[in-house]
């Protein structure tokens, strides 16, 4: 297929919608390579989803000891050990690298080790070794970096999520900037390893967009935990010996190790050579591309965090592996991004599948709302005060479910199955006939009346 050119196919970054991409496509038998200039994974793998999940699990053992204790265990003072987390999250990072290494390899993809940069529609250039490949396609997957908002003074003293993985030493203090996914995943992982936790948000509820009641669950459930600071910002950071010294804008300063910076993230296009080939960023820097992924220029496609659609790793897997079909598998295919099921790793966890309650209202007029709130039946015996909330907010013209919401346990397990419900459109009639699983949280799904 790639006569006048190296390559059917240049992926540009090695994340999770490059990878899937690239894989998909030499599947159809397109010549494909592949540059990554930093770690084949991509932010998921390396610096996200993957080892915060494992910082997640290793946060919320504080509870399980608790709880433990109410079922007549006796353990003794429990002591965590950072370097034994670090080091075998490390592992675990570096053994699933190798095994998205090994599939593209395994299907055909070459991997290049270096940035790549886009010279013409069809010429991309290797920066270290200055090498020129003519592709047929270019695909653009470079992500999205975390950035710094707003550039206060002394912003070179905090980390990002980048960075947070590679801390040798447990801060003892921590005082986190955001009030997104990001800072409150990383807020109830420190405060679970016992670290002084501060979360300081310039809004007055976390998780802006998520509805407003479960906002509210977990900003109480939080200010349990940690010192949550909403409604405040940060004036400048200064070095303090080897500590840091927060300038609040309530005039207060707070004394801390480490500051991580959690206040969004950027499409990572600096450098890329975009603008040469014609291709013009949106207001958020990212890239402009139609419903199959293609950019303004017809040879040049993008996926994933760099077009800034819904910025979740399954969402650029189904782009990428859309792409694939799309312009190598002769099947046109395009990402619905309407209904996508999501979870907040906070813990307690958040789970959600549509609308929230304010948007279902403004949506479809007249709604209906079921709500559960209790303890779960594990914190019981110990009494640990943690509460679970669950709303189902249904359209009462169609007594279509359009959205579920979970604070609590397992609430992204519980959604992922939700989810197949809400998106084959399901009714309340429908949940209110499935027999419930006793005894469970998610029962309360299907008996809310
Ligand atoms: P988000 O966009 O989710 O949140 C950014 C936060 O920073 C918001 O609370 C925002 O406040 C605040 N903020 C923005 N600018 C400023 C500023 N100038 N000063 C003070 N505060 C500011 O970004 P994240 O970095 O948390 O995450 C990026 C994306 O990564 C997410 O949107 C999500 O798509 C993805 N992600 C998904 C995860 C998952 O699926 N579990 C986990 C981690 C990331 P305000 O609300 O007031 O605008």
């Amino acid at each position: 297929m790639s006569e006048g050119f190296d390559v059917d196919l240049f992926v540009i970054g090695g994340g999770s919608g490059g990878v899937r991409a690239a894989r998909i496509s030499a599947g159809y038998g397109a010549k494909v390579m592949l540059a990554e200039e930093y770690r084949v994974g991509g932010t998921c793998v390396i610096r996200g989803c993957v080892p915060k999940k494992l910082m997640v699990y290793a946060g919320r053992f504080r509870d399980e000891f608790e709880d433990a204790a109410g079922f007549g265990w006796h353990v003794e003072a429990p002591r965590f050990d950072w370097s034994v987390l670090k080091a075998r999250r490390d592992a675990e990072v570096t053994r699933l690298e190798g095994i998205y290494d090994a599939n593209l390899i395994r299907s055909g993809v070459e991997i290049v080790p270096e940035r790549a940069v886009i010279e013409d529609p069809h010429t991309v250039r290797l920066v270290a070794s200055g090498r020129r490949v003519r592709a047929r396609y270019i695909l653009v997957a470079v992500g999205a970096m975390p950035v710094k908002e707003p550039l206060i003074p002394g912003a070179d003293l905090a980390i990002t999520s980048n960075e947070v993985f590679e801390l040798e030493t447990q801060p003892e203090r921590i005082l986190v900037v955001g009030g997104g996914y990001i800072a409150v995943e990383f807020a109830g992982v420190f405060a679970g390893l016992g670290t002084k936790t501060t979360l300081l948000h310039r809004g007055d509820r976390l998780l802006r967009g998520f509805d407003d009641e479960i906002r509210d669950a977990l900003g109480e459930a939080y200010a349990k935990r940690m010192d949550l600071r909403l409604g405040r910002t940060v004036q400048r950071l200064e070095q303090a010996g080897a500590g840091i010294r927060a300038h609040l804008d309530d005039g207060t300063t707070l004394a801390v190790d480490q500051v991580l910076v959690a206040t969004g993230r950027r499409p990572n296009v600096a450098g890329l050579g975009l603008e040469g080939v014609g291709i013009a960023l949106d207001g958020a820097g990212a890239i402009p591309v139609d419903a199959y992924s293609r950019t303004a220029v017809p040879s040049i496609y993008a996926v994933g965090d760099v077009t800034n659609r819904a910025n979740l790793t399954p969402v650029a897997i189904r782009e990428g592996h859309a792409f694939a079909d799309t312009v190598f598998g002769n099947r046109p295919a395009c990402v619905d991004h309407r209904l996508i099921p999501t979870a907040v790793f906070s813990t307690p966890e958040i789970g959600v599948v549509g609308h929230n309650e304010d948007v279902a209202r403004q949506v479809y007029g007249e709604i209906d709302v079921y709500k559960a709130a209790f303890r779960p039946m594990k914190a019981t015996l110990s009494g640990r005060d943690e509460r679970t909330l669950m709303k189902v907010i249904v359209d009462c013209a169609s007594d279509k479910v359009v959205g579920v919401h979970v604070f609590g346990h397992d609430a992204g397990e519980i959604i992922q199955a939700v989810g197949i419900a809400v998106t084959m459109g399901a009714t309340k009639a429908d949940f209110d006939r499935t027999i419930a699983v006793h005894p469970t949280a998610s029962e309360e799904l299907v008996t809310m009346r």
